[in-house]
């Protein structure tokens, strides 16, 4: 019996745990979220107090010890009460980035920096993205320079998820946060030529820019500017030059819980609409009892429950990585479709959704009409659309079709 939907008696406890939680804390507050356009640093402090910034780091470095598939767990509780997905970006980047650190991370930074982050101490994010280059990485022009037992790293990062957390210590996270930033220490080697290192945004060197985020406003996403930031070499993730390869290894993780998150949060709408419409009557009778209501309900519904299916497979195939059974690439493909798949039948499920609110799906005040603008970020956020697509066929057509770049 290989195939088993049903979760262990430790995931049951978990999802209870954050259940209890989520719908007591967080629900409750998540309107407040998006107007203030923060997250209630207390919630973000109870995260921590029950280790939720620890789920993946092992138990010997201060973390929960779990695997992806129980992690994906807590996601879906955070997500089915915080439809603005500000939680989940908090989760979701420190979880799939901080993992990646652990992995590449020297054992003086796993002593100093990841014992920090699963304490829910430190926020790790991610930054790859720049002014001038997003999709197409080769094009970035951050560097990092050795200078005596460190690296002095200079650039500019652009529409980044956390860097008002990250860069104020005391309010969400004690010591602030970093990001896991991707430079070039040989930018003849282009790809081969790139390295990942921690950079702190607490360091007086780095200034900070906030965009105005068009929804999941409770988590901040803006720019920073490292200006000759001096960082010690156990700092570097990886080995010099593997940069680029251990940050589509992040990628993985990333899309793999976005394609979890968007699953659950298109359901925890339709589910909130469906009791609207049981209860708003058109015609002489309640709007679910509509023939087109159901109809689009229960397509949605459809590619929501093939979406959450693959998503669980892209955590299963992290898994199987860990362990050694699956390799890179395969674990690259699904993780990529899933997000593919997930955030396309999220968008569909939601915007259908909301019009059965009729004009009340049209106020800031209607968590559905909250999700619909957060699921847009994932058009985008780690990694386009288009960008999975060309995963997708690359891995199934094999290398040779690649397009190949103009110069
Ligand atoms: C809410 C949000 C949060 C984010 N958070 C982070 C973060 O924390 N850290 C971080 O590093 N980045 C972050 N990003 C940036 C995100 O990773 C980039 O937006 C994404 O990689 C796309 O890059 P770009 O925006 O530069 O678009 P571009 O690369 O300029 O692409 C523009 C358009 O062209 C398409 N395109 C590009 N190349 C191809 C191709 N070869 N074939 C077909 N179509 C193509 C793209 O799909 C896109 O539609 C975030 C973005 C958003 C919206």
């Amino acid at each position: 019996m290989p195939v088993d939907f049903e979760l262990t008696r430790e995931q049951e406890d978990v999802r209870s745990t954050v259940r209890e939680f989520a719908e007591k804390y967080v629900a409750p507050r998540v309107v407040e979220f998006e107007e203030r356009q923060q997250v209630a640093p207390e919630i973000i402090r109870e995260m921590a107090r029950l280790g939720l910034f620890g789920v993946v780091f092992p138990e010997e470095y201060g973390g929960l010890g779990l695997d992806p598939v129980t992690a994906g767990v807590v996601l879906e509780e955070l997500v089915r009460a915080d439809l603005t997905f500000s939680l989940a970006v908090a989760y979701l980047v420190h979880t799939s980035w901080g993992y990646v650190a652990y992995k590449y991370g020297s054992e003086e930074f796993r002593e100093n920096l990841i014992k920090r982050a699963a304490a829910g101490d430190l926020w790790i994010g991610i930054a790859t993205t720049e002014p001038g280059a997003g999709s197409d990485l080769v094009g970035i022009t951050t560097t990092a320079r050795r200078d005596g037992d460190g690296y002095v790293i200079s650039g500019e990062k652009a529409y980044i998820s956390g860097v008002k957390e990250a860069r104020e210590r005391g309010v969400w996270f004690p010591d602030g946060g970093g990001h896991v930033t991707l430079a070039y220490t040989d930018k003849t080697k282009l790809h081969r030529g790139m390295s990942l290192f921690f950079v702190p945004l607490t360091d007086p060197n780095v200034s900070v820019r906030l965009e105005k985020e068009f929804g999941r406003k409770g988590w901040s996403f803006g720019s920073f500017v490292l200006n000759d930031v001096r960082i010690p070499e156990s700092y570097r993730i990886g080995e010099e030059g593997r940069g680029f390869y251990i940050a589509m290894e992040g990628f993985d993780h990333a899309r793999a819980y976005i394609a979890l998150a968007c699953a659950v949060g298109g359901k925890r709408a339709i589910e909130l609409a469906a009791e609207y419409a049981k209860q708003r009557r058109a015609f002489g009778e309640p709007v679910a009892s509509f023939q087109g209501v159901q109809f689009q309900l229960a397509d949605n519904w459809a590619r929501l429950e093939a979406a959450h299916a693959l998503a669980y497979k892209a955590l299963w195939a992290l898994k199987m990585e860990q362990e050694g059974r699956i390799g890179r690439f395969e674990v690259t493909k699904i993780a990529a479709a899933a997000k593919l798949f997930a955030v396309q039948a999220a968008k569909a499920a939601i915007d259908d959704a909301l019009r059965w609110f009729g004009a009340y799906g049209y106020t800031e005040e209607n968590p559905v009409a909250l999700a619909l603008k957060a699921v847009k970020s994932y058009d985008w956020a780690e990694g386009s659309l288009d960008i999975m697509r060309l995963i997708v066929a690359r891995e199934v057509l094999g290398r040779e079709y690649i397009a190949r770049r103009r110069q």
